[in-house]
């Protein structure tokens, strides 16, 4: 046997003894996250619309190399508060400054997620800007990966286990009992601008429900009489969990697709419209201006800021800001609309000072602007 056929005999015997369940949220969740994502991108990004069935299908390939491959199993998860930054909220975004304070050995058992998600992002990015759109899609399946593991609030927190497996049945056996009520419902991905503080942000907000995770199971635990094959521990972990469960999916499914418009944003932004593939060329994008810029203004009564575009032809326009946790702060059109110029100004008065992003969507082209708020 070459060794190459050995390492894949090894594998499938590895993967018959040990449920693939416990490294995520089991099969069926990462299908339903990673096919989803593209609910929520504009129509540009067809290379992702057309291969959703794709990104499902390879939605846990990440998982099957963890068998192969040594240094993939750190890429899944984040044992948050074994770093000393978790408290102060700073781990640094340099890979190497992490490194050369806990060294390979350390940093292999305490996860690497947040690295491993923007190198994955990098990825996909340079393959669009070569027009690579297979590797880009194996790399974005990965990511939808990467994304839904740190949605999974055991894959957040050094106390991913207990005794008696509650990660696998959370992430896998409830997941697969319930999963005709989970449903992901349609929202508009955004620019991300700075993607290792935004998957940071999303694995501090999967460790805030590890508590609840677990009072959930010891709830569930109970009433099953420790009979964890019986529905009644499924029922009630269900319903105690079934809340922020539905809340992470859904997370996941937006915040991915987020990282795919990112990466094809920043494709386009730093090549030549000639290098592009015919699938992912955008064609002219509307004239989108925000001033001024920073702004200090309390509302439209005030300096601004004016948002100022302009349609050529009739077109279904919609225009949102959101904040850096990618909510949506103002929703300011979404209509139909005939040729012409528009103004339109965001009323301050409610947000705080920062850094904003305005989406604009004309059709199937999207346009953004960072906005920045000086209170
Ligand atoms: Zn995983």
């Amino acid at each position: 046997m070459s060794f190459r056929k050995r390492q894949i005999a090894v594998a499938l015997i590895l993967i018959a003894l040990f449920p693939l369940s416990v490294f995520g949220w089991g099969r069926t969740g990462h299908r339903i996250i990673n096919s989803s994502a593209v609910k929520h991108l504009p129509a540009d990004l067809s290379l992702f619309i057309r291969n959703a069935a794709y990104l499902a299908d390879h939605s846990s390939d990440a998982d099957y190399r963890r068998y192969t491959d040594s240094t993939e199993g750190r890429k899944h998860y984040l044992d948050m508060e074994n770093f000393s930054e978790y408290i102060s909220h700073s781990f640094p975004s340099d890979y190497s400054v992490v490194l050369a304070k806990y060294g390979e050995a350390t940093l292999s058992s305490y996860g690497i997620n947040p690295w491993a998600t923007v190198w994955t992002l990098d990825s996909v990015t340079a393959c669009l800007r070569r027009g690579d759109s297979t590797k880009a899609l194996a790399f974005a399946a990965d990511l939808g990966h990467y994304v839904g593991d740190a949605h999974q609030p055991l894959h957040a927190t050094r106390r991913y286990n207990n005794d008696h497996n509650v990660h696998t049945r959370y992430e896998t056996s409830m997941i697969d009992r319930y999963q005709s009520e989970i449903a992901v419902t349609p929202e508009i991905a955004h620019y991300v601008k700075d993607p290792f503080a935004f998957v940071l942000n999303y694995l501090y907000a999967s460790n805030a429900l590890v508590d609840s995770l677990y009072s959930a199971d010891a709830r569930a635990s109970q009433a099953a009489n420790y009979d964890y094959d019986s529905p009644t521990y499924y029922a009630v972990l269900w319903s105690g969990t079934r809340s922020f469960t539905l809340r992470q999916i859904q997370s996941a499914s937006v915040d991915f697709a987020s990282l795919l418009l990112t990466a094809w944003m920043n494709a386009q932004k730093s090549t030549d419209a000639g290098d592009l593939q015919p699938a992912i060329r955008q064609e002219s994008s509307p004239y989108f201006a925000v001033y001024p810029n920073p702004f200090r203004s309390t509302g439209c009564e005030d300096v601004g800021p004016v948002m100022e575009f302009v349609i050529g032809s009739q077109a279904l326009v919609k225009l949102s800001v959101f904040n850096v946790l990618g909510e949506r702060v103002a929703s300011l059109f979404d209509a139909p609309l005939p040729p012409g110029k528009y103004f339109t100004c965001l009323d301050s008065s409610r947000l705080t000072s920062g850094v904003y992003f305005a989406l604009l969507h004309v059709n199937d082209r999207t346009v953004s602007r960072n906005v920045i708020f000086l209170k």
